[in-house]
């Protein structure tokens, strides 16, 4: 642990929405199981791959809060509806024969290893994928932020946030036909101009630890591996 590491090591957040597929609410297993086959061939090809995944597809906890419910409570309920998500991408990724751990804030130890980062380093450097669940353990946080932690706590090289959009853009594209995807942006640009990209407690995050982000669609099956090669559409935040 603490060695530079010598293959490029990068965090992948899963955002829960991108589970659902063309549906509404829940997950779809296909979607999955193609996300799963996306994270295979990176790890495959020889990344050492983490995943934070998110719960925005089963639980939010400020949604919740809005109809009147305790917003720490809502968020413990959102935590664990990343749990769920962790074990169905757990199963999709053994199901590729990728040795798989899910490491969990919030412990949970029948079903999830507790996170402990030297474990969680020692996992990688083991070629296995290791999923982050249960977000940062704490209410009041977001799993953007959680990917953002551990992407620095695992000394990435890189943070992908895979979205239903291949980027980051001036306006939503789906409701203003003139809007722009930008190319490249700054931790400060995104934060000035309050672009909705990541919370700021992320994107600060990021930023005090030189940490690069990309924003991509990981909707397109094949996206991870093609933005790793430099290949777009994506926003780079840098
Ligand atoms: N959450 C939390 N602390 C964390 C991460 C997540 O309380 O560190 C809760 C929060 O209620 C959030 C829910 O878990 O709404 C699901 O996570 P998120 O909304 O980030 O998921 P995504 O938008 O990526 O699907």
């Amino acid at each position: 642990t603490g060695e530079t590491p010598s293959r490029k090591r990068v965090l992948l957040k899963v955002s829960g929405e991108a589970l659902m597929g063309d549906g509404a609410f829940g997950v779809d297993q296909k979607t999955v199981e193609r996300i799963a086959g996306d994270v295979s061939d990176v790890v495959r090809g020889g990344t050492e791959v983490c995943l934070v995944v998110g719960g925005g597809n089963i639980f939010r906890g400020v949604a919740a809060a809005a109809k009147g419910m305790d917003r720490a409570q809502g968020d413990y309920a959102g935590m664990l509806a990343t749990v769920i998500n962790a074990l169905l991408l757990q199963n999709a990724l053994e199901r590729e024969q990728i040795p798989t751990r899910v490491m969990s804030a919030i412990h949970m130890s029948s079903i999830a290893e507790p996170y402990i980062r030297r474990r969680a380093v020692r996992h990688m450097e083991k070629g296995r994928v290791v999923i982050f669940a249960a977000g940062t353990g704490n209410p009041f946080f977001t799993t953007d932020t959680a990917a953002a932690l551990r992407a620095a706590e695992m000394e990435c090289d890189i943070l992908l946030k895979g979205t239903q959009v291949d980027g980051v853009y001036s306006a939503d594209p789906k409701k203003d036909p003139t809007a722009k995807r930008y190319d490249q942006l700054t931790y400060m640009d995104v934060l000035a101009n309050q672009l909705s990209v990541m919370d700021a407690a992320a994107i600060s995050l990021s930023r005090e630890n030189k940490l690069p982000i990309i924003v991509f669609n990981i909707g397109e099956s094949g996206s991870f591996g093609r933005v790793l090669r430099g290949e777009g559409p994506f926003t780079q935040i840098i």
